[in-house]
């Protein structure tokens, strides 16, 4: 069991909206969700959207539609940083005021040089500290005409050290740190510079965020330091690598949440394979939200990364359409029927067809193709396929069925396999001899679930019709 701190748990995901809510922040998100639900904490949503040429409205969209589709509400936010360029600058103010923050007028270009000229020595290309002040040090008189930087003054010794909630220990030599710049020349504050006082802000006590960012993260902390703030506790999850052990891109397939609902994914079979990914209890599998957040303790989550694999996902996706309610199923079908130009209303039971359909499908989307069945238009048998199946036995089989099937009282899927036993048993052929021609006249296809179940689930009127016009 992870240790927490004293402090009510408070928890962020903090995408930057730059598409679409994609696969390895979805899995993020759902690990701050999962956090702060097991520890009975805040789940907050921040939206990092100061990259003005990157972030867009549809973009923040797609961001809260993912998350309204994986049902990860956040209990706060969301927040949105350009919202809060204000109160940036005012503790960017503090901070100059203080001395932890200091303006710099090296142009580009003569940082460039200092970087060149530790290059050459064979040190650590960085800023020179120039600027810096220190003690009893004289700065340079400031030039006209130059918009100053402000650096974050950086600890010069010592180290900055975490104990990391995936990774474990981590400790990075401070001489490692550049001075940040925490404030371009126009005044606008740097990305690490907004996370560290949201996070400060919005009291945060756990951030859970990609393995992308653990060299932001001594940063981070020294800021915080540096404003009195406590330190959050930190995991880096690792990132989710494709079936080729390379890092998941478009190349795999989809990546974006949003693009597995309408591949016919359930919401809930997305939760629990993501969660998978990183993270486990024992040998389980498959389990329900509720047991995800009783479960979830990051002491479980790996250090090694991911695999998607997306033959896992569709067994997880099955798994979860047969738990499905059938009309809840078939509420979620009947669009994807109409989608295809079928009526979901030409079956008198969409539930019952959907219950035949499930066992063999992984998907909604497979789901409503099924159901096409008997949702879209009856296409009857192409030449070809009448002279390969419908032979003169064939269509004598098909006569027999056709009257006896008339005079049945019971049109039930028990009392059509009983008939087509029966006719089998009197002709003495085997099953295929009539049921591949009875599939073929009332389906138009040679391929379709049992045969009882579809006579019955196809009605009396419509199957004596099409076999009637097919002998
Ligand atoms: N906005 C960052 C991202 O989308 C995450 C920042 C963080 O979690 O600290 O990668």
């Amino acid at each position: 069991m992870t240790d927490v701190s004293t402090r009510p748990v408070r928890t962020r995901f903090a995408p930057s909206p730059t598409g679409y809510l994609h696969l390895g922040g979805a899995r993020t998100a759902l690990f701050s969700w999962a956090f702060a639900r097991h520890f009975g904490g805040t789940f907050i949503l921040r939206i990092e959207d100061t990259d003005l040429e990157r972030s867009t409205p549809q973009a923040v969209q797609a961001i809260l539609d993912g998350m309204k589709w994986l049902d990860l509400q956040p209990d706060e936010g969301p927040f949105y940083q350009m919202q809060r360029m204000d109160r940036y600058r005012a503790v960017i103010a503090d901070m100059l005021a203080q001395g932890t923050a200091y303006y710099c007028y090296s142009t580009p270009a003569e940082v460039e040089a200092m970087r060149e000229r530790a290059r050459a020595i064979g040190a650590k290309p960085r800023y020179d500290g120039t600027w810096r002040p220190e003690p009893g040090k004289t700065l340079p008189p400031v030039p006209q005409g130059i918009k100053p930087v402000v650096r974050f003054r950086s600890p010069l010794e010592g180290a900055t050290a975490w104990n990391d909630l995936v990774k474990g220990p981590i400790s990075i030599d401070n001489a490692e740190l550049d001075d940040l710049i925490i404030a371009r020349p126009d005044g606008t504050p740097t990305y690490n510079f907004c996370v560290v006082v949201d996070d400060w802000d919005m009291g945060i006590t756990h951030v859970i965020r990609g393995d992308d960012h653990v060299n932001n993260t001594p940063r981070q902390i020294n800021i915080l330091r540096a404003l009195g703030a406590e330190i959050p506790h930190y995991g880096h999850v690792p990132m989710i690598l494709g079936p080729d052990g390379e890092k998941l891109s478009k190349r795999h397939g989809a990546v974006s949440v949003m693009e597995y609902d309408r591949l016919g994914y359930l919401p809930q079979a997305m939760m629990n394979y993501l969660a998978r990914l990183g993270w486990s209890h024992g040998n389980d599998e498959l389990f329900t939200r509720e047991e995800f957040i009783k479960w979830f303790d990051p002491a479980h989550l790996s250090r090694s990364a991911a695999q998607w694999d997306p033959k896992k996902l569709n067994w997880v996706n099955a798994h979860w359409l047969r738990e499905l309610a059938l009309d809840d199923l078939a509420a979620r079908v009947t669009p994807r029927i109409r989608e295809r130009g079928g009526d979901p209303s030409a079956t008198t039971d969409l539930p019952a067809v959907l219950a035949l359909l499930r066992d063999r499908s992984e998907t909604l989307e497979d789901l409503a193709e099924g159901a096409m069945l008997f949702c879209g238009a009856y296409v009857p048998a192409d030449d070809a396929l009448r002279t390969e199946v419908l032979d003169t036995d064939a269509l004598a089989l098909l006569r027999e069925f056709h009257t006896q099937a008339s005079a049945l009282q019971d049109w039930s899927e028990a009392s059509l396999d009983a008939l087509i036993k029966s006719i089998l048993k009197d002709r003495g052929v085997k099953m295929p001899k009539l049921a591949i021609p009875l599939r073929v006249a009332v389906t138009g296809r040679k391929h379709t679930p049992s045969i009882g179940a579809v006579l019955n689930l196809l009605g009396r009127t419509t199957v004596l019709e099409r076999l009637g016009s097919t002998i």
